[in-house]
């Protein structure tokens, strides 16, 4: 497979280059020069095969001979110990992403790409500094991916005082072959200063330079295999028994009969993605043209609503990003545009895509109501999407059929805003050992300049 870079079609790379470079060149995302199709027999057994199986069907078309199949296989069985759970909660459907290490989806991503450049670069002496700006989550997840793989070293950028206390403590507690700086800015920021490091002539001479973010190509991919594996089961007309570290009410008798958002067996389903950089969002659209059964999706944004907007007037606005309690979120400046943009035009993102913004109060809202009726526990990122959903079929711009609504993230993993709207949902183990760990993080202003400084005293 070729990738091309999305602003200059002459700029390619192999799946190799493309990963451990992060950006093209150019500046541009690198995207796949065209969207493989699942086989039949696979896209038919979808809602059969288990995780590691669909993860290695999906990625072996990205990845081609760049990793043996043997060794591809090695990688996802080490990377997805843990599945993504379809339930049935109130009446419809949670696709649960958050039973890996940092309680977040991007442990998906993170996870593969992580153990992907490990073999790409078998052999390699020099070491790989790899940059990451997160508004929370990323960086957690990258830094638990690739702590300890030797040759190495990760550095997270984050906003300082923006991410909760648990956040923190994952991105800047670990130690060893990650460090961690706190930027006096925003997400945006962040995303700016690694894109302009990563872009710097001098820099790139001194160290071997790549980039974790959903721009690149390794960490979107894997993204696709859980919608895959959703969609398979949901058409199949199954949902999954109740995992164990879901965060249920124990022994919650539920009251909800509207099952209209529910399970219908030969229907494909339509996923509701809680978006900000829209990496998951884009990786959805990329299992859909894979062929798995998905008919459309929810693009559910907190205020910060710049895609929403673009779908309903066709032009795209940049903007400053706002501060929320969904903070996974708070992006202005959406990176993985670029790549939607190099797939699809306007009226088709329009016709695919169904854009709804919800505000705290909205969210806050939800998360109450959802303990109290369906007895379950929402993170406040899937809140957005849970109500979003609610906006829409209200309007009547979903039908009745099976809606997967993505569940970011593990309600524990921001109990600041949860606990008091719905009670202590139970901690899962891995976020407890997180929680006693130490924050050792330098804090820089936003500016390229100082972030040159800080990595070369690193
Ligand atoms: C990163 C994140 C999001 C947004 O995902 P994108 O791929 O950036 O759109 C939503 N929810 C949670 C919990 C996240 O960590």
């Amino acid at each position: 497979m070729r990738y091309f870079s999305t602003r200059n079609k002459n700029e390619s790379a192999g799946f190799a280059g493309a990963a451990l470079a992060g950006l093209a060149p150019d500046g541009g995302l690198f995207v796949p020069e065209e969207i493989p199709r699942y086989r039949a027999a696979v896209k038919n057994a979808l809602g059969d095969m288990d995780f590691c199986d669909i993860a290695f069907e999906t990625i072996r078309l990205y990845t081609g001979d760049e990793i043996p199949g043997a060794a591809l296989e090695d990688i996802v069985h080490s990377a997805y110990p843990f599945g993504a759970p379809l339930l049935g909660v109130g009446g419809r459907l949670v696709l649960e992403l958050f039973h890996g290490p940092t309680a977040a989806f991007k442990d998906f991503g993170a996870r593969f790409m992580a153990r992907a450049f490990a073999y790409l670069r078998r052999g390699e002496e020099k070491p790989l500094r790899i940059l990451v700006a997160t508004s929370g989550d990323t960086g957690g997840a990258v830094a638990d991916g690739f702590f300890e793989v030797p040759g190495i070293f990760v550095t997270v950028l984050y906003p300082r005082g923006r991410v909760t206390p648990l956040q923190e403590r994952q991105i800047a507690g670990l130690g060893g072959n990650i460090s961690a700086l706190a930027v006096e800015g925003s997400f945006d920021d962040c995303q700016r200063l690694v894109k302009a490091a990563l872009a710097d002539e001098g820099l790139k001479k001194e160290t071997a330079l790549s980039s974790a973010n959903s721009i690149n190509i390794s960490r979107l991919i894997p993204q696709a295999v859980y919608y895959a594996a959703a969609a398979g089961r949901a058409f199949a007309g199954r949902a999954d028994a109740d995992g164990e570290a879901t965060p249920r009410v124990k022994g919650f008798a539920g009251t909800v009969k509207d099952t209209r958002l529910g399970l219908r067996k030969g229907e494909a389903a339509v996923f509701c993605v809680p978006s900000g950089n829209f990496g998951n969002l884009t990786a959805g659209l990329y299992a859909m043209k894979m062929g798995a059964p998905v008919k459309q999706f929810i693009a559910a944004t907190n205020i910060n609503k710049t895609v929403p907007d673009y779908l309903a007037s066709g032009e795209y606005t940049v903007r400053a990003s706002r501060a929320t309690i969904s903070n996974a979120m708070d992006v202005g400046a959406p990176s993985n545009f670029e790549r939607m943009a190099a797939h699809f035009s306007w009226e088709e993102m329009k016709r695919i895509i169904l854009g709804v913004s919800v505000s705290d109060n909205e969210t806050k809202e939800t998360i109450a109501r959802v303990r109290r009726e369906a007895g379950y526990f929402l993170d406040p990122h899937s809140a957005v999407g849970w109500k979003g959903t609610d906006k829409l079929f209200a309007e009547n711009k979903i039908a009745a059929g099976p809606v997967g609504i993505l569940s970011t993230a593990h309600p524990a993993k921001f109990s600041e805003t949860v606990k008091p709207l719905a009670g202590s949902a139970p901690v899962p183990a891995a976020l407890e050992r997180a929680m006693e760990r130490t924050v050792n993080a330098q804090t820089i202003p936003a500016e390229t300049g100082a972030l040159l400084d800080a990595i070369r005293r690193l």
